[in-house]
């Protein structure tokens, strides 16, 4: 088709394309390899499947459906687009090329193309339309939170600028196919393109030629300007989404994050206090990030007005790396501190680490691990922490608990119970870890006392550890201590080793997280079971039969380290299932879209200062949306921001809450 100057040409701006493209794409992953943590590429090519899921859109179905099926038709016409651009290139260089012609596949092929064009051109209006007309204000950062200068607009011209890209370069290759059409015959299997070129039916042939070459240069010389452009825009997704599932192993979950080498002598730095301290994974997030804002639609910390927006810190590490692009790719310090730009450092302690923003993600992004990573260095590196935290951290260190209360009181909710001690038993098929909530607060105590009357009755073989028990270190972790962390951790481990431990029972999904997930990472695999699932398996076995009525009407609270964190969402709700006559009723934010009680990443030992509310009374919404008589609980820490809540709000004289355990016990009869 093409005339020999025109293919001559064409060669020399797909050479200059292609120069382009090597030096951004590869700078973009030489920024990438500044990360402190080295991604294992090995495992790319063992999850391609993930990858391809990615790339067709499965990752977005998870929340907002007319936008996602529009996403998925744009993006799913962007990917034919590739291989129609490659068969038009093949068309424009070798005269008389038609792809499978008179063929099935060939019609099938230029049917899909026509009607994929139509779908992306329809698509993008719609996209237009929802950023720039209704202005959906899902799509939009609350001033409160630290975002680049750039950014607030930038976001909105960079989509603009790609949605008008793909708009012509589509439209251009319509009208293109319009005019080859009317040059010819009619093509059946090509609805809207012979619908088009009716309209050209006056044209000369001469003028029809002309068109078809305009809009071929239009149509191939717009992706080749584009495809070098890609690294720089929010469009780089559209690759680096799908790479970012492939990199991410399956055992690496929101749940926990690699461990610091203390014995390392050559770490100079603890923690991210600069863009290249990050992980290479976390670096990359940054080109995959959509922008979509689906992050902080449910963060709890965003939602009650605090300075926080998981989606602001992958759009801020965007454009900073786009502001340094060329010192960060010739391997130059960045030194600007990430509270300085990335997130504040109220929004670096707001977080509560509920894994919403993992979870919800469809490019497979951590922001949450950012947070966790920064609040390390601040606490490790400078010693800048929030002041209850520093009481916290000596509870820990000096008690083992973070109540500060004795070591030596940590039998004192026993009283009169027949609990088997691991110091006299030696060795037991469970040990029943009780956890400092279980230990010393009033609330946990109970719990801890139900699930041993619940364990007797069912004649399990366990033991306690009473005073050889300490924190298992989660809540540090969590507020960036991974010095201590690691100091308990080792402490427990030292006692597990010494009774030969391996299967170990909690009602404290902090606890579960930390022994089943922290210390994995330390090289040490136990098996951990919830006390909801442990439960549910002694009712399935018989072994517990409820059989006390209660009629009353039970929501269940998710707490996110067993949902989100652990995938545990049936079993707490079997456990009140099997109680005769209770009715099972659900929040509207349920299960892996649970509303977060504000406890967890720490923040149980923080005041919560900023916002416009606290985050248990958000979820309080829920629970005078649904009014039920009973709120269940599988969590300590979540029974005490429920039952705050409801205190707060003066809804106790309706609604009361429990742990599981305490509900299922009340239904036994001896
Ligand atoms: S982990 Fe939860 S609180 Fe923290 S940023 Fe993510 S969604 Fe927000
Ligand atoms: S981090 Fe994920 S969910 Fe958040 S804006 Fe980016 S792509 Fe969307």
């Amino acid at each position: 088709m093409l005339t020999g100057w025109e293919k001559a040409v064409f060669l020399l701006v797909l050479l200059g394309s292609l120069g382009a493209t090597r030096t951004t794409f590869g700078n973009m992953f030489k920024i990438i390899g500044r990360g402190a943590i080295p991604i294992d590429w090995t495992t790319t090519f063992k999850r391609i499947l993930p990858g391809i899921l990615a790339l067709l859109g499965k990752p977005l179905f998870k929340t907002r459906p007319v936008a996602t099926i529009i996403h998925t038709g744009v993006s799913w016409g962007f990917i034919l687009y590739m291989l129609v651009n490659l068969i038009d290139i093949i068309y424009g260089l070798f005269s008389g090329f038609h792809f499978l012609p008179d063929s099935i596949a060939g019609n099938i092929y230029r049917l899909f193309v026509d009607i994929f064009s139509i779908v992306v051109l329809l698509g993008v209006l719609y996209f237009l339309f929802r950023r720039f007309i209704q202005n959906d204000p899902a799509l939009h950062i609350n001033e409160t939170v630290m975002l680049n200068e750039k950014a607030r607009k930038g976001v909105f011209t960079d989509s603009a600028l790609v949605a008008f890209f793909i708009f012509f370069h589509v439209g251009f290759r319509l009208l293109g196919a319009s005019f080859e059409i009317a040059l010819a015959e009619v093509d059946v299997f090509q609805p809207a393109a012979s619908a088009l070129a009716s309209l050209w039916s006056d044209m000369s042939t001469g003028t029809l030629v002309f068109s078809e070459h305009a809009a071929w240069w239009l149509a191939i010389g717009l992706i080749l300007a584009f495809i070098p452009y890609f690294p720089t825009t929010k469009h780089a997704h559209l690759f680096m989404g799908p790479l970012n599932h492939m990199i991410t192993s399956n055992d690496h979950t929101a749940a926990s994050f690699e461990t610091i080498d203390f014995e390392d002598e050559s770490l100079e730095q603890y923690g991210a206090a600069l863009l290249e301290h990050l992980p290479q994974k976390n670096i990359l997030d940054a080109y995959a990030c959509i922008m979509c804002n689906r992050c902080q639609d449910a963060c709890p910390a965003y939602i009650t007005g605090k300075p926080l927006s998981p989606s602001a810190i992958e759009v801020n590490k965007r454009y900073y790396i786009r502001d340094h692009v060329s010192d960060l790719a010739k391997g130059k310090e960045s030194g600007d501190r990430l509270a300085d730009w990335m997130l504040s450092e109220d929004a670096i302690w707001a977080c509560t680490s509920c894994g919403y923003c993992v979870e919800v993600c469809p490019v497979a992004n951590e922001p949450m691990v950012d947070i966790l990573r920064a609040r390390q260095d601040l606490v490790m590196m400078e010693s800048k922490f929030p002041k209850e935290a520093v009481a916290t951290f000596k509870n820990l260190e000096v008690n083992g608990n973070p109540w500060g209360q004795s070591a030596q009181d940590r039998e004192n909710w026993i009283g009169d119970l027949k609990v088997p001690m691991m110091r006299e038993k030696g060795k037991a098929e469970y040990l029943y870890w009780v956890g400092c909530a279980g230990a010393y607060d009033s609330r946990g105590q109970e719990v801890s006392q139900a699930m041993v009357k619940l364990m007797n009755h069912a004649n399990v073989d366990y033991a306690v550890l009473g005073t050889e028990e300490t924190c298992t270190g989660d809540s540090a972790r969590r507020l960036g201590n991974e010095y201590l962390f690691q100091m308990l951790a080792q402490q427990n481990i030292d006692t597990f080793d010494n009774y030969g431990v391996t299967k170990i029972i909690t009602q404290c999904p902090h606890c579960l997280n930390a022994l089943k997930n922290d210390y994995k990472a330390l090289g040490k695999n136990y098996e951990v079971i919830h006390h909801a699932e442990f439960l549910a398996e002694l009712v399935d076995q018989g072994k517990l039969s409820p059989s006390k009525a209660s009629n009353a009407n039970i929501a269940y609270h998710d707490s996110c380290y067993l949902g989100r964190h652990n995938d545990i969402y049936e079993a707490p709700r079997d456990v009140i299932k099997a109680i005769p006559g209770v009715k099972l009723e659900e929040f509207p934010r349920n299960k892996n879209e649970g509303m977060c009680c504000g406890a967890g990443g720490g923040r149980m030992w923080l005041e919560e200062t900023l916002g416009d509310k606290t985050i248990n009374l958000e979820r309080i919404e829920d629970v005078k949306a649904v009014n039920p008589d009973e709120v269940a609980t599988a969590c300590p820490f979540c029974a005490t921001m429920i039952n705050d809540g409801i205190m707060a709000e003066a809804l106790d004289t309706k609604t009361s809450s429990k742990d599981i355990a305490q509900y299922l016990l009340e239904s036994i009869t001896e």
